[in-house]
């Protein structure tokens, strides 16, 4: 049973999918006007154990959207659009900023293993699901017009503070965190539909009833998920910063269109953050993956960095941090080389196997505890009770959630040992595993003869040329 914390519930739940043959999730994906940092990343990666952690047990449906439009500066709807900004930072046009930055991010993101979404929609190519979702809320009665948009009243939806809880809206009333404009009722109301400035050209615009303009940030969300997904979704995750206004607001408009609820399950991802602070794009102080490149990590070491802090703290991060991460990953896979040698890349599953990987899965599925799982997997690969075909056999398991290239780095760590040797080491484990000691010493003299020595060790047999 998978047990996920609910940020709507505030406990850890037993997940129940409404289909068992299909489990439906939508993650908020980039907005790709500059490069993501590695904090973003954070979050990305942490969805990818999530999503690693349900294929295992049920077939799943992953959308992720690319906002190509619509998110602005600042939260109160009156700043810039960011990729305008982008463009303007970069003399090119915003299409060509969103195509830069898009591909650029799918390069990050599969330099850290994280798994594609099933389905990756930009929003720039879901104008007209938005548009009628927009149509539906007036309808309803939950729109008003002002000079730059139709915005949506949020004290007309009666839960509106329901995902944040009620006390931090009410602070919001105050009014400390989205400034009022005069035409807003209130200053949680947020804009559906943009229009167009009136003294500038805007590069990406569009058609609707209400004007040419474009579409809120929120609004993009809500509808391509509920395009994808249905109106109710198993899962919605994204970064813990957006649970007071993306995805409050994203309840409010899809709840109040439907009259369903919108989400079963909302999982966040606490920050990526810094001894000075928090990583911004804004603020200039961003790491990505290709700075990590350059000081000369590879990806995946920051991928370990990740897995060893459970997704719901916050991590600090620094050079110290990423060094002893790459010095774990790089033992780590010193020692799965040498069980990938020993047993040939030959798995047994056995029952002590699957006890080892019945632990690492629990682990997973208890709230995707990964410092847990990357722990249970130092102990398996250190186990003295394990043979090395069983070790081989845990780490199918382990590795098809880690994803730290555990299987397959064993030619670069060390030089093959020639098949006929490996024939005569597979057969002593399957010797020792049988407690046929006699054999066991028969072939470490073969061994011998053919040029390496054999030594038993705890973690197993471990050789070396003689
Ligand atoms: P953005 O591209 O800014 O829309 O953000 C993409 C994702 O990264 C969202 O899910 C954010 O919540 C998340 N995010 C932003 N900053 C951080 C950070 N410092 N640490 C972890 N996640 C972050
Ligand atoms: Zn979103």
């Amino acid at each position: 049973m998978i047990r996920l914390y609910n940020t709507a519930t505030r406990r850890k739940e037993d997940f129940v999918p409404q289909h068992k043959d299909n489990v439906t999730m939508y993650c908020c994906g980039p907005t790709v006007y500059n490069f993501a940092h590695i904090g973003n990343l954070r979050t990305y990666i942490f969805e990818d154990l999530l999503s690693r952690t349900l294929r295992l047990e049920y077939p799943l449906t992953h959308v992720m959207n690319v906002t190509d439009v619509g998110h602005l500066v600042s939260d109160a709807d009156d700043g810039e659009d960011k990729m305008e900004v982008g463009a303007a930072r970069e003399g090119k046009s915003a299409w060509d900023i969103a195509k830069f930055y898009e591909q650029k991010f799918w390069q990050d993101y599969d330099a850290l293993h994280c798994t594609r979404p099933t389905i990756i929609s930009r929003a720039t190519e879901h104008i007209s699901p938005m548009i009628e979702l927009v149509k539906t809320l007036e309808e309803k009665g939950y729109t008003y017009r002002t000079s730059d948009g139709i915005y949506y009243d949020t004290s007309k939806f009666a839960h509106y503070d329901a995902l944040v809880g009620h006390a931090h809206i009410s602070g919001l009333q105050g009014g400390a965190r989205v400034e009022m404009s005069d035409e807003k009722r209130n200053p949680t109301d947020f804009a559906l539909w943009k229009f167009s400035p009136k003294d500038k050209k805007r590069q990406m615009e569009w058609d609707s009833p209400w004007g040419v303009g474009f579409p809120g940030w929120h609004i993009e969300c809500s509808a391509m998920a509920m395009k994808y997904l249905g109106n109710t979704l198993d899962i919605h995750c994204g970064g813990i910063d957006h649970v007071t206004i993306h995805h409050t607001n994203e309840i409010a408009q899809s709840e109040a269109a439907t009259g369903q609820k919108y989400v079963n399950y909302w999982i966040h991802g606490e920050f990526l953050i810094l001894r000075s602070g928090k990583m911004s794009k804004s603020g200039g102080t961003f790491v990505t993956v290709d700075v990590l490149k350059e000081k000369g990590y590879e990806p995946l070491a920051y991928r370990y960095l990740c897995l060893g802090a459970h997704y719901r703290t916050q991590l600090e991060f620094s050079y110290e941090s990423m060094d002893s991460a790459a010095k774990s990953l790089k033992n780590l896979r010193a020692l799965t080389a040498q069980i990938g040698q020993e047993s040939a890349h030959t798995a047994k599953e056995t029952e002590n196997s699957r006890a080892w990987k019945t632990k690492f899965i629990q682990a997973m599925q208890d709230d995707l505890n990964a410092p847990k799982a990357l722990a249970v997997t130092w102990e398996a690969v250190r186990c003295g009770d394990l043979s090395a075909a069983e070790k081989w056999d845990f780490l199918q398991t382990a590795e098809s959630i880690l994803s730290l290239d555990l299987l397959k780095e064993e030619q670069s760590v060390r030089p093959s040992l020639p098949a006929d040797v490996l024939a005569l080491l597979e057969e002593r484990v399957a010797a020792r595993q049988a407690k046929d000691w006699k054999k066991s010493d028969e072939l470490r003299d073969a061994i011998l003869q053919k040029g390496y020595i054999v030594k038993d060790t705890p973690q197993g047999q471990q050789t070396e040329k003689k």
